[in-house]
């Protein structure tokens, strides 16, 4: 990755123009001669990376999707498919030699650029987790991607900060982590509630007067609701960071009320799309802005999630990676399943005037978009905005919903806890009529109790909690 003063004021044209030089580079130099799975695959299907002269010719490319990089069973060993090879003997040889004719500029590969460091992995909740090997060359990128995330968000060293993303092995608690690390502020890894426990991060943010939290969007909505439960105070909360999960701006909207109701120093609240096959996440200036990518690491591409067709600024699509400047595992056009609702934008940011190019508009993932049997047949359910409603609706503490299949046809069951000083009867009458309004099966709300809830949908278990079940068959 290059340096992020001259990256982040770089004109589009020339942002494109050292896209097209790292795409080659990346095809020719590391693809096609130490990468077996494309190195196979171009072979098979008569692909000559040299004709791929820039980002326009990806399309010729096929993608690469989770069916692709999931171990078949049996075959734990084949992810390393996607992991680069270290570079010969003799690739190290010409090295020594072109240093010492040509100097710096023409050295061959570095070998430590290749050796492994860490595996972190895929989220997977739908399909099996993928390992993705970061070498010590991914890692210094993490820790870029997550120092930029950091000058966007407008965190310096001078904020304590607490890190309540679930301790996990993936790119988001350790994006985090290595940031923290890197730009010298005080912080508290909590590891998250499966970690540490709601109680003692509250505890810890009060007694640090910590200013920033990192957390997922329910986790921190949850913290909030219940601060005053525990006894803690908020009053030198100034900004929580989400990530990791579903986080439309009415969310935002909702954490933001939050911290203002519990008396929080200020309530801005930002945030972050972390991608785990981007091997790191961004960050967004303000709410509504879009998410700031690298593309001197990442090249984004956004495509009709059917007919693969790569769509114009703006339009709504599949986030598809392509991974510029990384070692280890390594992908090209990968379909990450994550729809960006306002999807891509090369203009420069007008609030921050950065001019990377930006993800527009929320993060909806693409298994949520179900297809239920009605009685006059098939009918589309958006469960994304399902989890939106719920996240916004000021009475709701905790829920989830099923879906459930019986003999006429797909329901839907909404189960739900309220907060503590609201009417549950109420409740659960507003939801029955605003819910079913939009739903196209017959739906039924039920209250629970909290327990029952937090432990029916994980929370403090798995890395964000779970609300959408579906119970049907296949
Ligand atoms: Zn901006």
């Amino acid at each position: 990755m290059q340096p992020w003063n001259k990256i982040s004021k770089m004109p589009a044209p020339a942002i494109k123009k050292l896209q097209d030089e790292l795409l080659t580079q990346i095809l020719n130099v590391e693809l096609a001669v130490r990468h077996p799975y494309y190195r196979e695959l171009f072979k098979e299907k008569n692909i000559n990376p040299a004709d791929i002269k820039g980002v326009e010719d990806l399309s010729k490319l096929p993608f690469t999707e989770k069916k692709d990089i999931v171990a078949p069973e049996g075959k734990p060993f084949y992810p390393k498919k996607f992991v680069l090879e270290p570079p010969a003997e003799d690739e190290q040889k010409g090295k020594k030699k072109g240093f010492a004719l040509f100097g710096k500029k023409d050295k061959g590969p570095d070998p430590s650029d290749y050796y492994f460091f860490s595996l972190y992995f895929t989220s997977g909740r739908t399909a099996k987790p993928v390992p993705i090997e970061y070498t010590l060359f991914d890692l210094e990128n993490l820790k870029e991607a997550g120092m930029r995330a950091f000058d966007i968000l407008e965190l310096t060293r001078d904020d304590t900060m607490i890190n309540a993303f679930t301790y996990a092995p993936n790119a988001y608690f350790w994006q985090t982590f290595y940031s923290t690390i890197g730009i010298g502020s005080t912080a508290l890894q909590t590891g998250g509630g499966k970690v540490l426990g709601m109680e003692k991060i509250l505890k810890a943010m009060d007694s640090m007067e910590a200013p920033v939290l990192f957390a997922a969007p329910g986790y921190a909505r949850f913290a909030l609701q219940t601060l005053e439960h525990f006894g803690f105070s908020a009053a030198n909360l100034e900004k929580i960071v989400v990530g990791i999960d579903y986080a439309p701006v009415s969310a935002v909207e909702r954490i933001a009320k939050l911290m203002e109701s519990v008396g929080a120093k200020e309530n801005k609240v930002r945030r972050m799309y972390f991608s785990s096959e981007a091997k790191s996440g961004w960050a967004e200036c303000a709410p509504g802005f879009g998410y700031h990518t690298n593309p001197d690491h990442i090249l984004i591409e956004i495509i009709d999630p059917e007919s693969g067709e790569v769509l114009g600024e703006g339009e709504k699509g599949e986030v598809v990676v392509t991974h510029l400047d990384t070692r280890g595992t390594v992908f090209l056009r990968y379909k990450t399943g994550d729809i960006a609702t306002g999807g891509i934008t090369t203009e420069p940011c007008p609030n921050c005037k950065r001019t990377v190019p930006r993800i527009m508009g929320d993060i909806e993932r693409s298994h949520l978009y179900l297809e239920l049997q009605g009685k006059e047949g098939l009918v589309e359910f958006n469960a994304n905005q399902l989890r939106e409603k719920m996240f916004a609706n000021e009475d709701v503490l905790l829920w989830y919903a099923e879906i459930n299949r019986s003999d006429s046809g797909d329901e839907i069951k909404v189960v739900v806890k309220g907060t503590s000083g609201s009417d549950e009867d109420v409740l659960l009458k507003n939801l029955q009529q605003d819910l079913q309004a939009e739903c196209k099966v017959p739906l039924s709300v039920e209250a629970s109790t909290l327990d029952a809830v937090a432990n029916h949908i994980g929370l403090e278990k798995f890395i964000t909690e779970q609300t959408i079940f579906d119970n049907r068959d296949g």
